[in-house]
C-alpha cells in the first residue's frame, strides 16, 4: 500500500483524492486529508453568488466520488508540521500522519492590507471581512442586514462581483481601488471607463488611484476608511478583494523552495523532494500559478493519473483556462488571452475595436495567423459567447476581423457557438476541460438532462460558465437525436 496525505480539502485537493481512487483499480493507495475547514468540500468559486443572494451554501457542495474503503478525511484539522526525514505530517491535535507520498493542495488566504495596525485575516474588527471561505460569505451576508454603506477594497474581478452583489442587496457601495483604473491585470482604460459606467448605473462608486491608509474603527466597529489622499468613505462594512496569498508557511519550514507558492516542477513534484507534491492555488508550476480553478483540477487529474500509471498524463490544452468572467449581476464583462494592452503599445497580430460607451459596449479582438488569440468584451454578452468559442476552439478567423465584433444578422449564418457547427473536440467547459464530444457521448449512454451531463462528466460544476452551452447542446440533442438507443461501450466518464 502506498500512504498518501493530502494537506487541505479543498476544491483541488478533494478533486485529487477523487481522481486518483476512480484510477486506483488495483486498490494499492490509502489517503489520508487533513482539511482546516469544517466543512464537506464546496465550491469557492460561486462565494460571491452567495454573496449576492443569486445561491445559498447548500447548493454549493461539490459533487463527490463514492470511495470509501482507504480513504480518511479529517475535518477542522489543521497540518503543523511536515518532517520529511520520518516522512510524517503532524496535525494540531500533535498526530503524527506517517505518509510515502505526501500533496500540498492546502490553497491560498486572502491577502489582508496594511490598514489595521497589527491585526491579521483572523483578528478583524466587526464590519470587515474578507472573501475567501465559506463563513467569510455567510459572515458578510450577516451583514447586509444592519449595514447601509459598504466599501470594497480591491477593483479587480473578486472586487466587482462583491460590489456588485452588495449593490443587489441595497447597499450603497464604493470601491476603492489602487489602479490606474478597475480591473487594470485584464482591461486597458477604454475599457474599463465603460465597466465603470456600467457599474455607476448600478448604484456603485468608484475611486481609482486611491489608496486605502486606514480603517477607522469606533468601539470595535468598522465605521469608515481614509484614503491617503485624506477622504474619509463612512462603511458599516468593508469587503477586503485586494488578491491572495498562497499557503506556503507549512512547505517553507519543512526546507521546500517557495516563492509566490510552493515552487514544482512539471511533474508537480518539489524541486528538494520527490515524494512531495503541491497543485492548486498553493503551487508555483513553471508556468505560474493562475489562480484559476482548471489549473488546479488539471493538475489535479495529473498527478492522480502520475501516481497510478505508469506512463504520466500530459496537461491539457492551456489554450481558454485563461478566459476571465466578472460574474456580477447587471456586469457583463469577459476577457481572454491577450487583452489590457494600452493603446498605442504593440500587440502580437492585429487587433479591431468597437468602442460605444453610450450604449454600454466595447469589444477589442486580437486576432494573429488567422485565430483569435484575445478578446476584450464589455456589455456585449452574445459576442463574448462566440469570442470565448472561438479563442477556446482555434476557430479560424474571418478574413475581415472586424466581423466578429457584432454578431450575424439573425438568420444569415450559423453562430459560432451553436452546437451544429461545433466541432467534437470544442471544449466546453474549460474548468473540468469536458468536449461536446464528451457530452454527445454521454447523450448516446442515457443521459437526458444537465444533471445527468454534469454527474458523469462534471461539465458545469467549476464556475458554472459553461451552464448555458451545455443546455444547448442537450436541446439540440433533445430535437436532433431523440431516440438514440444507449451503446454497448462505458459512457465518457469524469476526466
Ligand atoms: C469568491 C471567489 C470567487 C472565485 N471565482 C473564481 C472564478 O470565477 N473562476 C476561477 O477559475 N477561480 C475562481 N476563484 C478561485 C478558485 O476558488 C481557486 O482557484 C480554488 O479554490 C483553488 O483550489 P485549492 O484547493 O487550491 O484551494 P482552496 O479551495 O483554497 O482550498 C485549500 C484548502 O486547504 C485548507 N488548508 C490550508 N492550510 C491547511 C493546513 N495547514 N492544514 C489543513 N488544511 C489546510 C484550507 O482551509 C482550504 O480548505 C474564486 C475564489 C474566490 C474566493
Amino acid at each position: 500500500m502506498t500512504r498518501v496525505v493530502v494537506v487541505g480539502h479543498g476544491m483541488v485537493g478533494a478533486r485529487f483524492v477523487d481522481d486518483l481512487h476512480a484510477r486506483d483499480s488495483q486498490k494499492r493507495f490509502t489517503t489520508t486529508v487533513l482539511g482546516a475547514e469544517e466543512y464537506e468540500p464546496y465550491n469557492r468559486v460561486l462565494l460571491s453568488d452567495v454573496v449576492a443572494g443569486r445561491m445559498d451554501v447548500a447548493s454549493i457542495a461539490l459533487p463527490r466520488g463514492s470511495h470509501k474503503a482507504g480513504h480518511e478525511v479529517l475535518p477542522g484539522m489543521t497540518a503543523v508540521l511536515i518532517d520529511r526525514t520520518v516522512r510524517t505530517v503532524t496535525d494540531q491535535a500533535g498526530e503524527e500522519h506517517a505518509y510515502d507520498v505526501l500533496v500540498q493542495a492546502a490553497g491560498a488566504r486572502a491577502r489582508v492590507p496594511d490598514l489595521f495596525g497589527r491585526r491579521g485575516a483572523d483578528d478583524l474588527p466587526a464590519g470587515a471581512h474578507a472573501l475567501r471561505t465559506l463563513d467569510d460569505a455567510r459572515e458578510i451576508v450577516a451583514a447586509t442586514v444592519n449595514a447601509r454603506r459598504a466599501v470594497v477594497v480591491g477593483g479587480g474581478v473578486l472586487g466587482l462581483e462583491v460590489a456588485c452583489g452588495l449593490a443587489g442587496r441595497g447597499l450603497h457601495v464604493t470601491v476603492v481601488h489602487g489602479g490606474a483604473h478597475l480591473m487594470d491585470r485584464q482591461l486597458d482604460a477604454a475599457a474599463a471607463s465603460v465597466a465603470t459606467a456600467r457599474l455607476t448605473a448600478l448604484g456603485v462608486s468608484v475611486r481609482v488611484g486611491a489608496r486605502t491608509e486606514e480603517a477607522i474603527v469606533r468601539g470595535g466597529r468598522i465605521t469608515g476608511v481614509r484614503l491617503e489622499a485624506g477622504e474619509t468613505i463612512p462603511a458599516d462594512l468593508l469587503v477586503l478583494t485586494a488578491g491572495t496569498v498562497a499557503e506556503v508557511d507549512l512547505a517553507q519550514r519543512a526546507g521546500l523552495d517557495v516563492a509566490r507558492g510552493i515552487v514544482v516542477g512539471d511533474d508537480l513534484a518539489t524541486l528538494a523532494d520527490h515524494r512531495v507534491f503541491a497543485i492548486g492555488d498553493c503551487a508555483q508550476p513553471p508556468e505560474g500559478g493562475s489562480g484559476l480553478i482548471a489549473q488546479g483540477w488539471d493538475q489535479a487529474r495529473r498527478l492522480a493519473t502520475r501516481l497510478t500509471a505508469s506512463t504520466p498524463e500530459e496537461a491539457l490544452p492551456s489554450v481558454g483556462t485563461d478566459v476571465v468572467k466578472v460574474k456580477g449581476a447587471g456586469l457583463d464583462v469577459v476577457t481572454m488571452g491577450v487583452c489590457g494592452v494600452p493603446r498605442g503599445e504593440a500587440v502580437p497580430g492585429r487587433r479591431v475595436q468597437l468602442s460605444d460607451p453610450d450604449g454600454g459596449r466595447h469589444i477589442e479582438v486580437v486576432v494573429d495567423d488567422g485565430r483569435v488569440i484575445g478578446a476584450t468584451c464589455v456589455g456585449a454578452g452574445a459576442v463574448a459567447a462566440d469570442l470565448v468559442a472561438a479563442y477556446t476552439r482555434g476557430t479560424p478567423a474571418p478574413l475581415d476581423p472586424a466581423q466578429l465584433l457584432l454578431r450575424p444578422v439573425a438568420g444569415s449564418a450559423v453562430p459560432a457557438a451553436s452546437p451544429v457547427k461545433m466541432p467534437d473536440r470544442a471544449v466546453i467547459c474549460r474548468c473540468n476541460g469536458v468536449t461536446k464530444g464528451d457530452i454527445v457521448g454521454c447523450w448516446r449512454h442515457g443521459s437526458r438532462s444537465v444533471e445527468d451531463v454534469a454527474a458523469t462528466t462534471r461539465a458545469t460544476t467549476g464556475c458554472g460558465g459553461c451552464k448555458d452551452a451545455v443546455c444547448g447542446i442537450v436541446d439540440w440533442l433533445k430535437q436532433t437525436d431523440p431516440d438514440q438507443p444507449a451503446q454497448a461501450r462505458e459512457p465518457a466518464a469524469a476526466r
